[in-house]
């Protein structure tokens, strides 16, 4: 992919996600693009740092150490989102490279990554990871606990929050599940709502998104 080729998709998205925005009396401004750089190929990268993208989101680690380390020298502007799940012994690798984390989602690692970031002396911004449907294989903290777990974040991590997160189940209707999280975010005085990817964001804009994660719908269908 060349920069002509990004720069079409991502005027394209940038369309949709103001015509989105304005039919729900929302301002386009407060809806943070994030272009989610997984496991797409190296052109593409380039592609859209030569646009001037300067806000990315990975799911691994390990991989977007080697995507963007080296990268974060030359481009002090970067802005790079983590939205995949987060282990203990990776956390001080990603509180470095990470400005935003979309997966809080239990007090092991509330308490890791705010331990972190005063160590290092960095601001961060953190999400909530709800799992909206209570499916057992996805992480995310129940619907039920959110309250509480919001409360331990704030009092005994010391962590602030941003705002929720979720991924919808792929059999259900998005829309439930965007409506839902909006409830919970009002619900626990919350403001930021990452939610909605390539196939759902207009949706989720319309439910009050102030984070959308699209991948393949800029960079199209990763390796
Ligand atoms: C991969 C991923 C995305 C982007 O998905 P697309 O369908 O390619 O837009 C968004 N959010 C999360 C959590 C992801 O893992």
């Amino acid at each position: 992919m060349g920069l002509s080729e990004f720069s079409e998709a991502f005027n394209q998205t940038q369309k949709k996600i103001n015509k989105a925005a304005d039919a729900s009396g929302r301002s386009a401004e407060q809806i943070t693009l994030i272009a989610v750089s997984k496991q797409q190929q190296e052109d593409n990268i380039e592609a859209s740092l030569a646009a001037g993208h300067r806000v990315f989101g990975e799911n691994r680690v390990q991989e977007a150490q080697q995507r963007w380390a080296a990268r974060k020298n030359h481009y002090h502007d970067l802005t790079l989102h983590l939205i995949g799940p987060l282990q203990s012994n990776k956390v001080a690798d990603a509180v470095r490279l990470f400005d935003v984390f979309h997966t809080v989602d239990r007090p092991k690692i509330a308490m890791a990554i705010a331990k972190e970031a005063v160590r290092q002396n960095k601001d961060i911004e953190c999400f909530i990871q709800v799992n909206t449907g209570d499916e057992p294989q996805k992480s995310g903290i129940s619907p039920d606990d959110l309250a509480d777990f919001i409360e331990f974040c704030q009092t005994e991590a010391d962590l602030s929050i941003n705002g929720l997160m979720c991924i919808p189940p792929i059999d259900e209707e998005a829309a439930l599940h965007f409506g839902f999280l909006n409830t919970l975010a009002a619900r626990n005085n919350l403001t930021g709502l990452s939610m909605g990817m390539s196939a759902d964001y207009e949706e989720a804009i319309k439910f009050g998104a102030t984070h959308v994660r699209i991948g393949s719908a800029l960079f199209g269908s990763r390796v």
